[in-house]
C-alpha cells in the first residue's frame, strides 16, 4: 500500500498508532477472545475503557471538577437543537454569533425553538476576510447564551480570543477543533464536538458543560439528547457507540504520548503556518484571510486559474494526497489538517504545490 495523506474534512484521517493499536486488538481485545464492539456497554470491562476514555480527555483539556463530561449521539447538528431544549427554560432571547457555514446552521436550528439574534461578525476589507474581534461582537444584555463556532470547516476561519463575557453563558462548537490547542475550559459553559474531525470515528459527540447548567430535566428534549438524562445514566442511557468511544479513548491515549495539547498545539501551528507560507509565496496559490482568523485545521485556497482545479485534484491524488477539494458551497480546494495529520503529509502537499506551479503556472 503506497503512503496516503487523507486531507479529508471528517471523517477524517486518524493516527496511525491508533489504527494499529484497534486492529491488533480487533477480534481479541485485552485477551478477551472478543471485540470489544461485541461486549455489552453494561459490563465492567467497557465500564473502565469509557472512564478511561473521559479521565484522559479531561487530563488533556485540564476540565475543571465542576465540569461533568458527556458521550452523546445525534453529532453537532444533534447540539445545535439540545442546546436550546435543554438550556432556555423558557427565556426566547440567544445571541448566535454568525462567522459561516457551520455557525449559521445552528443558528437556523434555533429558530425553531427561540428567537436567536444573528450577529454577523464576517466582514471584508482591502479583499481580505476577518472576523470582528469579541470587544466588538454586538451582544445583546438579557440573551440567555452567546453561541458561536471557534473553527469554521467549511470557510477555514477561526477564532482564537478566549471568550470573557461578564455574566453570560459561553456555548461554542468545538467540532473541527477540539483538542488542537490549549485552552480555559473554565471560560465556557458549554463546549461540544462530534468526533469525527478531530478526534477520529464519527458516531459520537463529546459535550463539556457546566455542572450548574445541568438543573432539571428538559420538558422538550427527547430523552436521549436531554442532558439530565444523559448525565444521571453516565451517558448510558441507551446503547452508545461503543466501538467509537473506545477510538476515542485510544486517539486520548495518543494524544497524551505526543506530549499533551501544549506539543500538539505546536505542531499545528508549525504544519498550518507552513502551508499558508506556501500560499503566500506566490499568486498561484489564494487565501484572502486575515492572519488572525486563519484555522490551523482547515487550510482553504484557490488556483488562480480555477480551470486548474480538476486537473490539481487528480494529479495530487495520483500522488497519495487525497480529498483536497474544497466544499462545494466554497470551491477550490480544502487541506484538512487535523492532529492526526503528520508532518511530512505537509511537506509532501507543498512539494507537489510548487511541482503543479512550475508545471502550469
Ligand atoms: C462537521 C461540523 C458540524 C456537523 O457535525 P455533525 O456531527 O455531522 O452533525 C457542525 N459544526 C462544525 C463546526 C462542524 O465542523
Amino acid at each position: 500500500m503506497n503512503i496516503v495523506y487523507n486531507f479529508s474534512a471528517g471523517p477524517a484521517m486518524m493516527p496511525q498508532d491508533v489504527m494499529l493499536k484497534a486492529r491488533e486488538e480487533f477480534q481479541n481485545w485485552n485477551q478477551s477472545g472478543s471485540s470489544i464492539m461485541e461486549i455489552s456497554h453494561r459490563s465492567e470491562e467497557f465500564i473502565q475503557v469509557a472512564a478511561e476514555a473521559e479521565q484522559d480527555l479531561r487530563d488533556l483539556l485540564n476540565i475543571p471538577d465542576d465540569f461533568k463530561v458527556l458521550f452523546c449521539q445525534g453529532g453537532a447538528r444533534g447540539q445545535f437543537s439540545a442546546i436550546p431544549m435543554n438550556l432556555l427554560n423558557g427565556a426566547r432571547k440567544t445571541d448566535y454569533i454568525n462567522s459561516g457555514y457551520w455557525s449559521y446552521c445552528a443558528y437556523i436550528e434555533a429558530k425553531k425553538y427561540c428567537t436567536p439574534s444573528e450577529i454577523c461578525i464576517k466582514k471584508q476589507c482591502d479583499e481580505k476576510i476577518f472576523l470582528l474581534p469579541m470587544s466588538q461582537w454586538n451582544i445583546n444584555q438579557n440573551s440567555a447564551y452567546i453561541h458561536y463556532c471557534p473553527n469554521e470547516t467549511i470557510d477555514g476561519l477561526s477564532i482564537y480570543e478566549e471568550p470573557v463575557f461578564e455574566k453570560k453563558v459561553i456555548i461554542a462548537d468545538f467540532s473541527s477543533c477540539i483538542l488542537s490547542r490549549v485552552i480555559n475550559v473554565n471560560n465556557y459553559d458549554l463546549i461540544y464536538a462530534g468526533a469525527q474531525k478531530n478526534i477520529g470515528p464519527a458516531g459520537i459527540t463529546i459535550i463539556i458543560i457546566k455542572e450548574k447548567m445541568i438543573r432539571c430535566f428538559s420538558k422538550i428534549s427527547p430523552s436521549i439528547l436531554d442532558y439530565k438524562t444523559i448525565l444521571i445514566h453516565q451517558s448510558m442511557f441507551n446503547t452508545p457507540p461503543t466501538f467509537s468511544w473506545y477510538l476515542s479513548g485510544l486517539v486520548f491515549k495518543w494524544l497524551k504520548k505526543q506530549g499533551g495539547l501544549k506539543n500538539i498545539e505546536k505542531l499545528n501551528k508549525k504544519k498550518s503556518d507552513l502551508l499558508y507560507k506556501k500560499i503566500d509565496e506566490s499568486d498561484f496559490y489564494i487565501n484572502n484571510i486575515n492572519d488572525i482568523n486563519r484555522s490551523m485545521m482547515n487550510v482553504v485556497f484557490y488556483l488562480k486559474y480555477p480551470q486548474l482545479n480538476h486537473i490539481f485534484l487528480e494529479e495530487a491524488d495520483k500522488l497519495g494526497l487525497k480529498y483536497l477539494k474544497g466544499h462545494r458551497i466554497v470551491g477550490g480546494m480544502r487541506a484538512s489538517i487535523y492532529n492526526a495529520m503528520p508532518l511530512t503529509g505537509i511537506k509532501t502537499l507543498i512539494k507537489f504545490m510548487s511541482y503543479f506551479e512550475n508545471r502550469y503556472g
